[in-house]
């Protein structure tokens, strides 16, 4: 059978780069856990009892590159960092138990899932869907993966980003009100994962706004660190910064 042809050329495969590697991990989906940290849930004004965890999408070309400089983007004066450990998925399966979830990860990475607060705050008090407040263009940048053989599965260490050297969240893994195997438990329960997913494991308290000319440096004990800067927007139709492609 010859290989099928498209219409148009096919979007790039999103990706991201690993640790000691050429090859590069392959992007399926961008899942992100809501209000994972107690102190965090407290500074958005709910109650960080230990309700089950809930889940929204980022689109799988959200991703940005470690060192990128990403344009501010449109239609948000409120543009927020939020840091998180990326876990990345390496075996699929669905209604995956508890003991076992651990054994579908690839590898941890640093991540920032961007957030326009101003969109997602609206969106929250009209009822309405997060995506414009979530789930924008670079929207996720996310550093280099370490593959569990190098970084283990981390459970506590520190977590958190500087901004322009100054700290603005900070704390612990160990402070994730659901630990990596319960949202990988839980989550399979509704969609089946599949290898190439990703989870971005929720945010410390601090969340705060970023401006054009800010440099962010994201970072989780015995992880690759993330550094991203914020450059004023150039008018561009199409996000500026491609996606790795693999050779
Ligand atoms: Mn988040």
């Amino acid at each position: 059978m010859s290989a099928a042809k498209y219409v148009i050329d096919p979007p790039r495969q999103a990706a991201i780069p690993v640790q000691g590697t050429d090859a590069l991990f392959p992007v399926r989906r961008i899942w992100c856990v809501g209000r994972n940290y107690a102190d965090h849930a407290r500074e958005m004004g709910h109650d960080p009892n230990r309700e089950p965890p809930f889940f929204f999408q980022k689109p799988t070309d959200s991703i940005v590159q470690n060192n990128a400089a990403i344009e501010y983007p449109s239609k948000t004066s409120d543009l927020q960092h939020e840091i998180e450990l990326v876990v990345a998925i390496g075996k699929g399966g669905r209604d995956i138990p508890l003991e076992k979830a651990l054994g579908h990860v690839y590898g941890y990475g640093v991540g920032l899932d961007m957030t326009r607060r101003d969109l997602q705050t609206e969106a929250k008090k009209l009822q309405r869907p997060w995506e414009m407040g979530k789930s924008f263009d670079e929207s996720c940048p996310v550093s280099a993966l370490l593959p569990v053989s190098l970084a283990g599965h981390p459970t506590k260490g520190a977590i958190w980003v500087k901004v322009n050297g100054e700290t603005r969240q900070t704390g612990d893994l160990n402070q994730q009100i659901w630990q990596v195997d319960e949202a990988i438990a839980y989550l399979s329960t509704f969609v089946a994962l599949e290898p190439g997913d990703i989870i971005l494991n929720g945010t410390p308290a601090g969340v705060a706004a970023v401006k054009a000319g800010d440099k962010l440096h994201g970072h989780i004990d015995g992880l690759n660190d993330l550094m991203v800067s914020y450059v004023a927007p150039s008018g561009a139709k199409a996000p500026r910064n491609e996606a790795v492609t693999a050779k």
